[in-house]
């Protein structure tokens, strides 16, 4: 696994290597697949001059449904597969707070702002909204005010719209080796 293979001058590299090797499979009955999906995050994410830390985030907030721990994502699910939690716990031990819980937090983001805008809800795709209602549907009062506690919630709202946005059939954007750099800095500076 993941966890216990990976140590920092290893796991950009195994990032790029999942991305190369699954990056192909389809998102989530899109008309994008996983890698460009992801790509198109970040890349969303520079040309709104985002921090080092956000781009990443939006670049790797799937990277959970690569871990294999609770297989991949189908349309025919019946359960939610917590890829979001999955994934802040691969990125926690090599990027900094900022980056994991984005990741970590992107599906709740979702829930919440289905709660607090009725637009949002609306302008989701088919497939977000079936995962939603796996996913627990709109957030209560309740869970709304206990997540505008966490930190980075804000950005992880962020995060969520870039999600959302980057579903487009052939937009152009770099490939995952052009973030290399940007990623290993970010590595370097949490676990130095
Ligand atoms: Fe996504």
């Amino acid at each position: 696994m993941i966890k216990t293979t990976a140590d920092k001058t290893t796991i950009v590299a195994i990032l790029g290597d999942m991305f190369e090797r699954r990056g192909a499979e389809s998102y989530l009955g899109e008309n994008v697949s996983m890698a460009e999906h992801m790509l198109q995050g970040a890349t969303l994410a520079e040309r709104d001059g985002a921090s080092n830390e956000l781009i990443a985030a939006a670049l790797l907030h799937d990277i959970g449904h690569f871990s294999g721990e609770f297989g991949t994502y189908s349309p025919d699910d019946t359960h939610d597969r917590h890829h979001d939690a999955t994934g802040g716990d691969i990125l926690k031990p090599f990027f900094p707070a900022q980056v994991s819980e984005c990741v970590r937090l992107h599906v709740a983001a979702k829930r919440y702002l289905c709660a607090k805008d009725e637009r949002y809800f609306g302008k989701l795709s088919s497939a977000s909204v079936h995962t939603l209602s796996l996913q627990g549907g709109p957030m209560s009062d309740q869970e709304v005010l206990a997540f505008e506690l966490l930190a980075y919630h804000k950005d992880a709202v962020q995060v969520r719209k870039w999600d959302d946005e980057g579903k487009v059939a052939s937009m152009k954007t770099k490939s995952f080796s052009n973030y290399a750099d940007l990623l290993q800095g970010l590595v370097n500076s949490h676990t130095s």
